[in-house]
């Protein structure tokens, strides 16, 4: 039997096998919910036959990448377009022949990174259309790179370009990275934040081992992210799923210190009515000197945890510069 990519209907994780394949790793796995009516796997052939997508410039070089109708956890495939080759940061889900032809118009992708299982999305196709000198995954998470072809893994940090480097921070997935684009001061989180977001415009940050059950990090793992990223100088997030500029190093070490001054537990960190200052150093208390409204609540309780982590896909996205590719077919 040859051998095909098998993506799960439930969390939309890629798997190469020969048949349908047993189980999903991801949903198997404590982080995410097993599906309700039992296993789907979808083939790359009917997910290419019944799914399109659409790429848009969200900041000038940035291009966000989303599947339409939404697969799985719906994340985004991050675009740094640069003229030294492009940089592609986790993955939609699926990419249509008129995604793949539009990223090639910007220039197709030279270095290839994700932060974590789920946001690998459809990397595997990143790297047989583009052939990327470089698929860089954290070791701790080899593992879950079945799909693909890791050409550089590394151990704690890698420079996958002049200003733009992996740093791994574990937490949420063992091998969890992220990266820092040190001249546009923006960090590629990965599930290091939970961006709560209301009409595209950020309100609460959190941090979480699994989203949807709410189980929290501990203090270890809180500390090893604000070691990691309090050195590094940045005025936006951008997870698989959001786009965060109002989440700057201050707002994001204020939610960590928030989180290591009591017991473990997952609060949402409200955002400040009143942007904080965007270059301010030294001062990571902004949230409670700045104006920062109080924290939303414990919700620990489990009381309003959604289904997954993200059930309205792209929501942290401007709705400009777009450009859509409907009724595209592969
Ligand atoms: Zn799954
Ligand atoms: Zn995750």
């Amino acid at each position: 039997m040859p051998l095909g990519q098998y993506a799960c209907a439930n969390c939309g994780f890629w798997q190469l096998h020969f048949a349908t394949p047993p189980d999903c790793p991801v949903c198997t796995d404590v982080r995410n919910d097993l599906p309700a009516d039992g296993w789907r796997f979808l083939p790359r052939a009917e997910v290419a036959a019944t799914h399109e997508g659409s790429a848009r410039e969200v900041a000038p070089g940035l291009w966000a990448f989303t599947t339409t109708p939404a697969l799985g956890l719906a994340g985004t495939g991050w675009l740094i377009v640069r003229e030294e080759g492009n940089i592609a940061f986790e993955a939609a889900p699926f990419y249509s022949n008129a995604m793949l032809r539009e990223m090639e118009r910007l220039g197709g992708v030279s270095l290839l990174a994700a932060s974590h299982a789920h946001g690998y999305g459809a990397l595997w196709q990143l790297q047989e259309t583009f052939g990327p000198e470089v698929v860089a995954i954290q070791l701790d998470d080899l593992f879950m790179t079945k799909a693909f072809a890791v050409t550089a893994p590394y151990d704690e940090t890698l420079e996958l370009a002049p200003g733009y480097t992996l740093h791994h921070v574990g937490g949420h997935y063992p091998g969890q990275a992220v990266l820092h684009d040190a001249e546009h001061k923006r960090l590629f989180c990965g599930d290091m934040f939970k961006i709560d977001q209301e009409d595209g415009r950020s309100t609460a940050v959190s941090s979480h081992w699994a989203f949807h059950k709410n189980i929290p990090l501990t203090h270890g793992q809180l500390r090893r992210y604000r070691e990691v990223i309090a050195p590094l100088d940045f005025d936006a997030v951008l997870t698989p799923f959001e786009y965060a500029p109002e989440v700057g190093r201050e707002v994001a070490l204020a939610s960590l210190d928030d989180a290591l001054s009591r017991p473990p537990g997952v609060r949402r960190f409200a955002l400040a009515t009143v942007n904080p200052p965007r270059h301010g150093e030294g001062n990571h208390d902004v949230q409670r000197h700045g104006g920062g409204g109080p924290a939303l609540g414990e919700d620990g309780a489990g009381g309003e945890a959604g289904p997954l982590h993200h059930d309205a896909p792209h929501r942290g996205l401007p709705p400009r510069a777009g450009e859509d590719f409907g009724g595209a077919r592969p």
